[in-house]
């Protein structure tokens, strides 16, 4: 496959052509830079669910999928080239991007910093276009990408560190930033509602946010997991006799559950004043019962990824605390079987690809 030719940086990567296909190699172009832009020679990219929800057309017509697609929104790459006004990066850094490179930087929410809620929208890493609404974005299944240094994040981590931390970019900021948000710290009883790709995150960053933390799961052969990952505590939340035990006890939950589940049932663990926060996305809605929020004044919300400040103090925070995330590193060759297994949940618990011997 290649891309109608236009001037620019050629490059390759790793496409799918519709909902169906397999993954191919793809030549595009990525654009000349801009004075405030950076080149960056992909290192390495992490696989997200939400990679395959769109390479397979599964969000339509919420969120339509563009073909041909290159995935890939955990990217870490080294910077090759920059542009003659950049300031936050030098030759030879080490450069993050996450979910999205553009956004109208007018808006309310540009302006404090959280431009993943951008009222315009922004413009997303792939499956997406640029703020003209033209040019197709492409992802970090590929060997470089072109981005304005002002939505490309520091990494400071041992080259070592570098494949776990790709998944910091969307795993990361996307459990870290309602951690921060609803004050989970000592003395705080919080809970982990699935111990996935993002949950595995949380555990991490919760324990080292200093807070007491429970793993909920509905496979108890996790517990051992939970309890490596740092967790105090593991709740079989299909087990009666121990749900029952921890009803009323967490201040917080994090729910990072992508199945189909009973908030209901995950709400009676609250405790007084107590907080849910979604960031799973189920594919199908949920019935909510009034009462699981009224009885105990709680508090059930949504959180999405994080802005670019708070990227950035997530990087930082997990710099300074040694925190990556748990991969499986795959050469591209084997993108297609690894859809598979992380829809069958069958990775700890990230794939990432290495993209810097593609
Ligand atoms: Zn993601
Ligand atoms: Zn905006």
């Amino acid at each position: 496959m290649t891309a109608a030719a236009a001037k620019g940086i050629a490059t390759r990567g790793f496409a799918v052509s519709g909902p169906e296909a397999k993954f191919e190699p793809f030549e595009f172009q990525r654009r000349e830079l801009g004075p405030k832009d950076i080149l960056i020679d992909i290192l390495y990219s992490g696989i997200c669910h939400s990679d395959i929800h769109q390479a397979r057309a599964e969000w339509e017509p919420l969120i339509p999928s563009l073909y041909p697609m290159v995935p890939g929104h955990e990217i870490v790459g080294r910077v090759t080239k920059v542009g003659s006004e950049v300031t936050k990066f030098k030759d030879g850094d080490i450069a993050g991007i996450g979910c999205f490179v553009d956004s109208c930087r007018e808006c309310g929410a540009c302006h404090h910093g959280i431009e993943q809620y951008c009222i315009k929208g922004s413009a997303q890493t792939y499956n997406s276009t640029e703020m003209d609404r033209q040019t197709p974005t492409f992802g970090g299944y590929s060997k470089h990408y072109v981005i304005d240094e002002a939505y490309a994040l520091n990494v400071n981590a041992p080259e070592e560190a570098l494949p776990g931390v790709a998944p910091l970019l969307c795993a990361g900021i996307t459990t870290y930033s309602p951690l921060k948000k609803w004050g989970v710290g000592p003395g705080k009883k919080v809970a982990i509602a699935g111990l996935g790709g993002l949950g595995h995150m949380g555990v991490k960053l919760a324990v080292a946010m200093g807070a007491e933390v429970t793993v909920l799961s509905t496979s108890p052969s996790k517990e051992e997991d939970a309890k490596k990952l740092g967790a105090h505590n593991f709740v079989n939340i299909r087990d009666d006799e121990a749900r029952t035990a921890a009803a009323g006890s967490f201040d917080f939950i994090l729910d990072t559950i992508s199945a189909n589940h009973d908030y209901n049932a995950y709400l009676s663990l609250l405790g007084l004043n107590g907080v849910m926060v979604i960031v799973g996305v189920p594919t199908e809605p949920a019935a909510l019962n009034a009462f699981s929020l009224i009885g105990g004044n709680k508090v059930l919300a949504g959180s999405l990824i994080g802005g670019i400040p708070e990227t950035q103090e997530m990087l930082d925070f997990c710099a300074k605390h040694g925190i990556t995330s748990d991969i499986e590193l795959i050469k591209p060759d084997y993108i297609d079987t690894a859809y598979d297994r992380t829809v069958k949940a069958d990775v700890r618990y990230r794939f990432v690809i290495d993209m810097a011997n593609a």
